[in-house]
């Protein structure tokens, strides 16, 4: 891990500026621009070779500016206005394309929350760089971006500044124009070519993208386990409230169905499930059922199931090191835990599947898998008897052979499904639940990382 990390830290750097987001402020020579941002990820331990790209209508732009920024190796590119987050995401997709991980990624926009996030979010969950930002706004909500850094564009550039010998010298063509696809070698010749008609006619002719083009909507699904995932432990978190056993459905399928939906796909690790849902409900021969399959079964009131959740599968991350499946079967709790768990997954490689009772209406921003449909993945035919393996003395193995009732609420367990029935009804259960039940705020962070 800190290989890779040390190898991030001295690999590429490549920096994609909207210059008209985040000007450099008046008062700030141009020329600082590179030696800041090289400064910047200097304090971060960062010394690989920067390339800076600067994004805007360079026809607004001032000469004495463009020479600045040629002259310290900054490329510019000519772009309306209106589609410079949609061009420069062109282009980082390409980057990320030919510059294989470990390298690092500078954006210097205020558009990350409202543009790239989605999408950007969702590419590095599948192939994660290390990614810093600028702005000269702060982002009013949290990301789905798991930055490394972020930065104000303006303290960026009154802070600390680093040279490097050979960056300037290196690049042989530093102005493009978008619209033509004409790279120019000089600023005189770039500035001469917006300003003649045949560049006019081609703004015209040939406009450019003005909405972000996603790379991974059109991503598949349920595609087979990669050989790291084929063998590795899958821990499923479900909400039974949500998607709940079907009348006449016999409880002791439910392992089999999704075991065989695993295998399906070429999932064979053990696979531990948590039960999730109001149990003073929930009939007793279910409970039994699930039990006797190796499923634990976890006691917590409707309002509480999503927490509880959250809690489980973070625990269960704890303890278990990537690569790794984790599973929620849930319709809400994506709403609550979607962004946290797509952030998790670009910092931890880990597997995620989803199961829902109704098609969800808009595309998740956490990256899966698979998923499927509850009533369908219930419907698999089983393809393997879970057997109840003796304890051997390890706890863990208790945990996924014996399935265990826990009372969420409380945070006791019990081995037998009598004594957890009768936990339910007791009074101290039920003291517990009138404070928790008081105290419920919205105090409950979903945040793994
Ligand atoms: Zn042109
Ligand atoms: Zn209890």
């Amino acid at each position: 891990m800190s290989g890779k990390n040390d190898a991030a830290k001295t690999g590429k750097i490549a920096v994609w500026w909207d210059m008209k987001d985040c000007p450099v402020p008046e008062g700030i020579d141009d020329h600082r621009v590179r030696p800041s941002i090289e400064g910047a990820f200097k304090e971060q331990g960062y010394s690989g070779p920067v390339s800076i790209t600067a994004y805007g209508d360079q026809k607004q732009t001032p000469e004495h500016v463009l020479r600045a920024l040629s002259s310290t190796g900054v490329a510019v590119v000519h772009i309306g206005s209106e589609s410079t987050c949609a061009v420069m995401y062109l282009d980082m997709v390409k980057w990320r394309e030919d510059n294989p991980p470990p390298a690092t990624m500078m954006i210097i926009t205020n558009q990350m929350l409202d543009v790239f996030n989605w999408d950007l979010a969702r590419l590095q969950q599948r192939t994660s760089y290390n990614i810093f930002l600028a702005y000269s706004i702060r982002p009013v909500a949290a990301l789905f971006v798991y930055t490394r850094k972020e930065w104000l564009w303006e303290k960026l550039l009154h802070g600390t500044t680093s040279t490097s010998v050979d960056t300037a010298g290196e690049l042989s063509t530093v102005f493009h124009c978008e619209f033509c696809s004409l790279d120019c070698q000089s600023v005189k010749s770039f500035k001469k070519h917006l300003s003649t008609k045949k560049h006019a006619i081609e703004e015209v002719l040939n406009p450019q993208p003005t909405q972000l083009i996603s790379v991974t909507k059109r991503w598949g699904k349920n595609y087979a386990a990669t050989p790291e995932y084929a063998t590795a432990k899958i821990h499923v978190s479900w909400d039974m409230s949500e998607c709940p056993i079907p009348d006449g459905y016999d409880a002791r399928r439910v392992r089999p169905s999704l075991e065989g939906a695993f295998k399906e796909l070429g999932y064979s690790g053990p696979v531990s499930i948590t039960a999730f849902g109001d149990h003073k409900q929930t009939p007793e021969r279910h409970l039994h059922a699930l039990s006797s399959t190796g499923i634990d079964v976890a006691h917590a009131l409707p309002e509480f199931i999503y927490s509880r959740m959250f809690d489980d599968l973070k625990q269960w991350r704890d303890n278990n090191p990537t690569p790794t499946t984790m599973m929620i079967i849930s319709d809400g709790a994506e709403i609550l835990l979607g962004g946290s768990l797509a952030r998790l997954k670009q910092l931890k490689k880990y597997n995620l599947f989803w199961a829902y009772s109704f098609r969800p209406w808009k595309m998740s921003v956490m990256l899966t898998s698979a998923e499927w449909l509850w009533d369908s993945l219930l419907a698999v035919s089983e393809t393997k008897r879970h057997v109840l393996r003796k304890c051997s003395g390890s706890s863990e193995s208790v945990v996924e052979s014996t399935g265990m009732f826990y009372c969420k609420m409380c945070f006791s367990k019990r081995k037998r499904l009598d004594k957890f029935v009768k936990h339910l009804s007791s009074k101290k259960h039920i003291s517990e639940v009138s404070i928790l039940s008081l105290s419920l705020s919205l105090c409950d962070q979903y945040i793994f990382v």
